[in-house]
């Protein structure tokens, strides 16, 4: 078996000790007799498996009684949709749009109500996080949004904006777990789990009580209302079951590995060896903004497409896979998410100085 290392954006790599141990359970999951992916939902197997990942995500993140945790099915692209349609009481909502997921949710939240970009950083390519420290947040906004890692463009909101008492909701899906946060800052805080926390296709929510409500928007579907997740437990219908288990093993990880400070070192620890390269590189350079730097995901160009081109393909044939940038964007993006190791970076910055070598 040889295994390489994925730089992939999503999804993207799992810790090896999580899917040695899914495969050993594989075909006997802790004596039943069959898969995790085989058994009902409503089972007792499942219930503890469940159970346990919601106790374990609580620890890890340290999250307040007064939220629910909810495993859903929609991807994050669901909840662009999801959070408009449960929270928009005064059909007003303020968006600060980094990227193009902030985008997509400010597009999607506009079909329900008075949606307004309060702060862009579009006008540079969305290579910084513009001041958000006296926005103009409107008087009635039923909310604040932000991306809090924008994936595609590698910047990260270091400090949260002053919403002036505003519900802030937050899409985390790139850094999800990979530092601790203030959860009691947020109403929602949510994140597709296919990049750093399990399989795709399950995205969790985190939301306090009183933002789960009867009172959405006209015509919301019962799958969409937060409350029919929130009063089932997640089993309102058949949840994503494989996932959850997968996502509950992670958790498991993180806290044999020391819990979200300790991640949070590794990871800032990582993405100074890729910064610091970048920093003196003669052939790469970065392409954000220092201090907006994500710890996740690192964008870098030649500034030659044909060089980019020639540098992904060779560092394939390294081993080092999934290089190449957002179809939008080019250039490169290594995503280098908690189960990305030390020695997968590394390599990394060793391949780059051989090929600056070989190629200025
Ligand atoms: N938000 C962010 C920050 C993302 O990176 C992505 C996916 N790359 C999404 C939302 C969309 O996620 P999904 O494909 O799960 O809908």
């Amino acid at each position: 078996m040889s295994r390489v290392y994925n730089f992939s954006a999503g999804p993207a790599v799992l810790p090896e000790e999580v899917l040695q141990s899914a495969a050993d359970e594989m075909l006997d999951y802790n004596g039943t007799g069959m898969s995790v992916m085989e058994m009902s939902h409503r089972s007792k197997a499942f219930e503890k498996i469940i159970t346990e990942a919601e106790a374990d995500i609580r620890e890890l993140m340290n999250i307040p009684d007064n939220y629910k945790v909810l495993f859903l099915q929609g991807g994050a692209s669901q909840q662009f949709a999801m959070i408009p349609m449960n929270l928009m009481k005064n059909k007003v909502a303020d968006y600060i749009v980094t990227g193009q997921w902030a985008k997509k949710a400010y597009q999607e939240a506009s079909k329900y109500g008075k949606v307004n970009k309060i702060a862009s950083s579009e006008d540079k390519t969305f290579t910084y996080i513009p001041d958000c420290s006296d926005l103009p947040i409107s008087e009635d906004a039923d909310y604040v949004y932000i991306c809090e890692n924008n994936t595609i463009y590698g910047t990260k909101f270091k400090e949260l904006p002053n919403t002036k008492g505003k519900t802030l909701v937050a899409d985390i899906s790139s850094c999800f777990l990979s530092e601790p946060i203030d959860v009691s800052k947020y109403g929602i805080v949510y994140g597709g789990v296919q990049k750093n926390v399990g399989p795709a296709g399950m995205v969790i929510v985190i939301i306090r009580e009183d933002l789960i409500t009867e009172d959405v928007l006209p015509g919301t579907p019962t799958m969409l209302t937060y409350k029919t997740h929130a009063d089932a437990k997640s089993l309102y219908n058949t949840p994503p079951a494989y996932g959850i288990y997968i996502c509950g093993k992670v958790f498991k990880w993180l806290k044999a590995m020391g819990g979200l400070e300790v991640m949070k070192e590794r990871n800032e620890k990582k993405a100074k060896i890729l910064y610091d390269f970048l920093d003196q590189s003669k052939l790469f350079k970065g392409t954000v903004v220092a201090k907006d730097r994500s710890l996740m995901n690192v964008p870098f160009v030649t500034g030659d497409e044909e060089m980019d081109a020639k540098f992904v393909k060779e560092a394939k044939e390294a081993g080092l896979e999934n290089l190449k940038g957002h179809r939008t964007v080019g250039g490169m993006r290594a995503s280098i998410y908690n189960a990305m190791p030390i020695e997968g970076v590394e390599a990394l910055v060793a391949f780059m100085k051989k090929f600056e070598e070989e190629n200025l």
